[in-house]
């Protein structure tokens, strides 16, 4: 089979399911998505996927803007769940078999989160996916992909973003910005380097959880981490 990772658990930002539009989801970008984990799927490799939802709605935002902060975690999480049976759509559009399980419960559009049921939903090469975040406020979909590929026994995440991997500095405001191939989890924490939220971290470093971080909207880049092909930048213990 020739791949070097046989269970990933990919974490997409609502973000990217926006493309370049403003808000939402543009179908065509999922599309493309879609097709990416659909290669990697036909390689034998089992795929979870976290989605977020800041595509469409942000606690904290809102929370700033006057709105009770855990109700507004809740709507946000809510989000997450547009935005996974979406790619379910996709997904299942071109023959990949999904399931959605949500954190909170929504039986008439999707599973109960069931651990031992996503894993075996895994181990028939079924693409899980995860909506409605932990089902708990004040937490982010990073630190879910985190505590779920933990849970499921993923061997590394995949943090698909807009940038090539971690930079010292910001790469679209300093031209000599530099980029890392491989960190590790304390020096990502120690200089606040803004790849996953730090709870997200820290589950990771308990775990010897590696991240791969790389740019999702360059194409093959699932398929090419997913062989150990150096993509972006690849933090670990
Ligand atoms: N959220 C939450 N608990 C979780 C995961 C998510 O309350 O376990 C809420 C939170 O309000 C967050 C929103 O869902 O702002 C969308 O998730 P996130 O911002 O992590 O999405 P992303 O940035 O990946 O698009």
């Amino acid at each position: 089979m020739g791949t070097k990772y046989k269970r990933i658990l990919l974490k997409l930002s609502g973000e990217a399911l926006m493309g370049s539009l403003g808000y939402g989801i543009d179908p065509i970008v999922v599309q493309e998505i879609a097709q990416e984990v659909a290669d990697v799927v036909n390689k034998g490799v089992q795929v979870a996927i976290v989605v977020g939802g800041g595509n469409i709605f942000r606690g904290m935002k809102a929370a700033s803007a006057g709105m009770d902060r855990a109700t507004a975690d809740y709507v946000g999480m809510i989000a997450t769940v547009m935005n996974a049976i979406t790619l379910q759509d996709s997904l299942e559009q071109i023959g990949v078999p999904t399931r959605v399980q949500t954190a909170i419960a929504m039986q008439e559009v999707a599973e109960p989160y069931i651990r031992r049921k996503a894993i075996r939903h895994l181990e028939l090469n079924r693409v899980v996916i995860f909506g409605a975040g932990s089902g708990n406020p004040f937490f982010t979909t990073d630190t879910t992909a985190a505590l779920r590929a933990a849970e499921i026994d993923a061997e590394v995440i995949f943090k698909a973003t807009k940038v090539d991997g971690i930079y010292d500095c910001d790469p679209a405001v300093n031209p000599d910005a530099r980029r890392y191939n491989t960190l590790t989890y304390g020096y990502v924490l120690t200089h606040d380097l803004r790849v996953m939220d730090s709870t997200a971290i820290a589950l990771c470093k308990e775990n010897n959880l590696p991240i791969i971080v790389f740019n999702l909207t360059e194409r093959g880049n699932i398929g090419r981490a997913v062989v150990g092909d150096t993509v972006g930048t690849y933090v670990g213990g």
